[in-house]
């Protein structure tokens, strides 16, 4: 019957979807969801184990529960041979003993397995009750596990372990997997080898028509892919090594492919679907501004993203866009000007910034900006007087204020406004998702949003974390401005820095001293900054020098007072936490000083430094560290004195750190990849990136019949996750 329908039909993918759609018209039941008990050998109590431990529910999860590594089960190692670095030891040996040693928390149980080179000892901390149900003294068995040496013993803590048999032993080569897993699964008897024998078992009842081909011909082609099927195979029981290789590449490809589809067709519909408001003039504030109040000229750069801007809130659709430029590339202006066209069209703007001192500085740049223009404007935080507050929120509602600045104040509830067009959110990896979309709540078409960020982000994250939104890379600075000298001394070098502060002090400038704020509640944090302070003072002694301290703990008038203090260049000297971080613009500012430098991140250091070097006088970075640092905190430093350039220290970050760890992304599902790597596989990224965009631009809907089978993986993923929903 399916023979005789399907005659006729010469194309392979209509064929499927015919199959699918006619002789199976169920589609999204495939036998993948079934639950993983129904495989042989899984009881009730390790299902429950296996979802409790590792998220395996059904026969997909286990499918897609990759192996980490390959054993050779032909090269058995010698117990003689095993060294510290090797990471994981395949020994076949003959158990001598099996013994409980210690009593209480030290309780354990000790086996030695012995080859003809020598004695392994295998322990176990957990379980162990069960290790001396499944294994016995006198008998052979095979032994996997990552070494370690105790009194220059070698030693495996929770090995695999499994009889030996004879077949084992013939020399047949054949690569078998080894999963990732947990104490508690090995404690309970779960072992890797189990996994891989269900997972065996799971192939073996699947075939082509289950794991059917995802990714068009021709891109499989083009790019050498093998097919989806054979990519599950060999990935998990690979007849070589280099098989292997081509379904690791393969189904990684399948992922970024899928990953990147996923961001784009989210921005295509938004492109299509949202309303926006329509700026449809550049009038007279912008205008006037412009050809008469600019301060500056601006960068070619800055030029850009007021363009795009003008293009995306003239276009009828709602603008969502990411500025993204390096710390001092001059952002503020970029949003201002939006604010402007904003105006021009009668709509009110808003910005949001993370910090007091943050929102009262852009408040005060863009109160001076519009001296010369009718426009009213307000700045709302939450030590904003009552009465104070009353009168802007009114303001707002009236419409009467055109720009309103602050911090998360502005989006709380009461604050209305009579027709918000324009929103701002500085520094936009500060806030949360949640804390961006209420501004988007506060009309109902939403106002156009610009959000900005001056912790670059590699492209790799960009596409995958961000590749739903529109964005704009500002990857220049101002003219003039001289790069800033980074350097890197330790605790023992204090009073030559302390000497060079003050010679810059006394050429008029002034200087930060930054100190490490690990968590905004901790006591021994606030001690070492008042410690900082009174040597820093002693150093500074008054009336010749005067400082100012800021820090999470002030009200927000001891702040502001101390802030202005040093704006106005009353003091000359900052001592800080990180609330300094972000955004604080002080030009004549030249010395950054950050304390135990190596107690913070990469991202974090560009950051602090960036709020020196803003003038066209050469500015210095001191990074003073303990004397002994770790490898990490080592290379931090050392590139932090190497490069000045955010987009490569964001590079840095993404390879040290892993792009989990990366400020704003954190939550972002979209940057777990099983297979793929952010780091590794950035070609890979260009290549499905490239693939989707070639794909969408001919075929939106996906209905090429070559495409058909993108969608019908879509909907079944679609399905699969309502599925998981409700249970
Ligand atoms: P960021 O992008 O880090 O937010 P800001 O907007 O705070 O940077 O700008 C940093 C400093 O550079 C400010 O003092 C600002 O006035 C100045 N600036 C911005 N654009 C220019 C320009 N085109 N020419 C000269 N100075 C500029
Ligand atoms: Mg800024």
């Amino acid at each position: 019957m399916e023979r005789f329908l399907t005659t006729g039909i010469k194309d392979k993918a209509t064929k499927e979807l015919y199959y699918i759609l006619v002789v199976d018209a169920t589609p999204t039941i495939s036998i993948l969801q079934n639950p993983i008990g129904y495989l042989q050998g899984i009881t009730a109590q390790r299902s429950e184990l296996l979802r409790s431990e590792l998220n395996i529910v059904s026969f997909k999860d286990l499918l897609e529960h990759f192996p980490y590594r390959h054993i050779d089960r032909t090269k058995v190692d010698k117990i003689s041979s095993i060294h510290p670095n090797q990471e994981y030891a395949y020994v076949a040996g003959k158990l001598l003993q099996l013994e409980i040693a210690g009593t209480g928390r030290s309780r354990r149980l000790i086996g030695l397995l012995k080859d003809d080179s020598g004695v392994l000892e295998l322990v176990w901390f957990q379980g162990i009750a069960w290790v001396q149900k499944a294994i016995h003294a006198g008998h052979q068995y095979l032994v996997f596990g990552r070494p370690g040496f105790f009194m220059g013993k070698p030693q495996i803590a929770h090995p695999d372990i499994e009889n030996f048999t004879q077949q084992q032993a013939s020399g047949k080569q054949s690569l078998e997997p080894v999963y990732p897993s947990t104490e508690k699964l090995k404690a309970r008897g779960l072992t890797g080898a189990n996994l891989a024998k269900y997972t065996k078992e799971l192939l073996q009842k699947l075939s082509e028509k289950e794991i059917p081909e995802n990714i068009p011909d021709d891109i499989i082609q083009q790019y050498k892919l093998i097919s989806r099927f054979d990519a599950y195979q060999q990935i998990h029981f690979p007849v070589s090594e280099k098989l292997y290789q081509q379904a690791l590449r393969r189904l990684k490809f399948e992922e970024l492919f899928y990953g990147q589809l996923r961001m784009q067709l989210i921005k295509m519909r938004r492109h299509r679907f949202s309303k926006g408001f329509t700026f449809s003039t550049v009038g007279n504030m912008f205008n006037e501004f412009y050809n008469h109040h600019l301060p500056f000229t601006l960068t070619n750069a800055q030029k850009k993203g007021i363009r795009e801007i003008r293009q995306d809130t003239a276009s009828g659709r709602q603008m969502n866009r990411l500025l993204q430029g390096d710390v001092g590339s001059g952002k503020t202006m970029v949003a201002f000007m939006g604010m402007l066209l904003a105006a021009d069209n009668d709509f009110q703007s808003v910005m949001m910034a993370p910090t007091e001192v943050l929102a009262s500085q852009h408040f005060e740049s863009i109160r001076t900006y519009i001296t010369h223009l009718p426009l009213q404007i307000a700045l709302l935080t939450g030590s904003t007087p009552a009465k104070e507050r009353k009168k802007i929120l009114a303001a707002c509602a009236d419409g009467s204020i055109h720009i309103l600045i602050g911090t998360h104040a502005v989006i709380e509830k009461k604050v209305i406004f009579k027709n918000l067009g324009f929103a701002v959110v500085d520094e936009q990896h500060k806030f949360g998702v949640a804390q961006r979309a209420m501004l988007w709540a506060k009309n109902e078409i939403p106002p156009h949003v610009l959000v900005m960020t001056a912790t670059p982000i590699p492209r790799t994250l960009a596409l995958t974390a961000y590749g739903d939104l529109d964005y704009s890379v500002m990857d220049e600075l101002p003219p003039g401005r001289k790069p800033i000298t980074t350097l890197h001394r330790n605790e023992a070098a204090r009073p030559q820095v302390m000497d060079f502060v003050r010679t810059e002090i006394s050429k008029g400038r002034q200087a930060y001293f930054i100190y490490p704020l690990i968590e905004e509640s901790s006591k021994l944090d606030y001690e070492n900054l008042y410690k900082g302070y009174e040597e820093v003072k002693a150093f500074f002694p008054e009336p010749k020098y005067w400082i100012s301290m800021v820090h999470g703990k002030q009200s927000s008038v001891q702040k502001d007072v101390n802030m202005k203090r040093f704006i106005t260049g009353d003091t000359q000297i900052m001592v800080s936490t990180t609330v300094i971080e972000v955004g604080v613009n002080v030009p004549n500012a030249s010395v950054m000083v950050i304390e135990s430098a190596e107690k913070f991140g990469l991202s974090q250091l560009h950051q602090l430094r960036g709020r020196v070097g803003r003038s066209s006088d050469q500015s210095y970075c001191i990074l003073l560290t303990g004397r002994k640092l770790g490898n990490d905190a080592y290379e931090r430093m050392k590139i932090m004195v190497a490069t000045g350039n955010g987009f490569e220290i964001a590079e840095k970050d993404l390879e040290m750190r892993g792009p989990g760890e990366i400020e704003g992304t954190r939550q972002s599902g979209a940057v777990q990849f099983k297979l793929a790597s952010l780091v590794n596989d950035k070609a890979a990224l260009e290549a499905a990136r490239a693939s989707v965009e070639n794909i969408l631009s001919t075929d939106p809907e996906l209905e090429n019949p070559g495409h058909i089978m993108i969608k019908m993986y879509l909907q079944q993923q679609k399905a699969k996750t309502k599925w998981s929903k409700v249970g």
